[in-house]
């Protein structure tokens, strides 16, 4: 969606797996609101800390600031006045609260763009992420190219870790298609007892 609405606020969704290209579609959409002189706030969760903590760095290599919010109060409580548009990446990370700081932002004329996986390791949507497709005017599902087989990707596999839902780094997951797509599942320690005794 490229903010082609007349007056008013709205909310875009752009989503996907990782290795879609989330981030760089953000980032184009936020530039063009700044070539055009639209005031213009980007925030990320604290959690995400992999490259640099205070940019959104696409893997193009490409960066903007971002404001690093502890949850979705913290967002709202850093929000100038007469910002237009509104950036959000990783919001998948954010707490359900930030589903109605967007609709307020939205309904008060802001133009709103939230970035994240629709879905987790094991295809469980993520945290807010229905609810924010729900209340979007403007969904973008993005896709990866899977690396088995060179399809469109849809999912996060996720290839080393544990098995808790957040699992931050690019090294432990990979795209994969719907027929690629193995549900993972941890090396346990009694797994790993038996290889050690064997
Ligand atoms: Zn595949």
């Amino acid at each position: 969606m490229d903010g082609l609405s007349p007056r008013g606020g709205w909310i875009e969704v752009i989503t996907g797996g990782m290795f879609s290209g989330k981030s760089e579609e953000l980032i184009r959409r936020v530039r063009r609101a700044e070539i055009a002189r639209q005031r213009t706030q980007i925030f990320k969760p604290a959690i995400d800390n992999r490259f640099d903590s205070k940019r959104i760095i696409s893997r193009d290599n490409r960066g903007v600031d971002a404001i690093v919010a502890r949850d979705s109060a913290d967002l709202r409580s850093r929000l100038e006045f007469g910002v237009r548009v509104v950036g959000v990446d990783e919001v998948q990370f954010f707490d359900e609260n930030i589903v109605d700081v967007t609709m307020e932002l939205a309904d008060a004329g802001v133009r709103v763009i939230v970035a994240g996986l629709d879905q987790d390791y094991l295809r469980r949507p993520f945290g807010p992420m229905p609810a924010l497709l729900a209340v979007a005017e403007y969904v973008s599902k993005m896709h990866a190219i899977c690396v088995r087989c060179g399809s469109p990707a849809h999912y996060t596999q996720r290839i080393a870790g544990g098995d808790s839902q957040i699992e931050v780094g690019d090294g432990s997951y990979e795209a994969r298609c719907r027929m690629c797509y193995e549900p993972y599942r941890a090396p346990s320690d009694s797994h790993l007892d038996r290889i050690k005794t064997a």
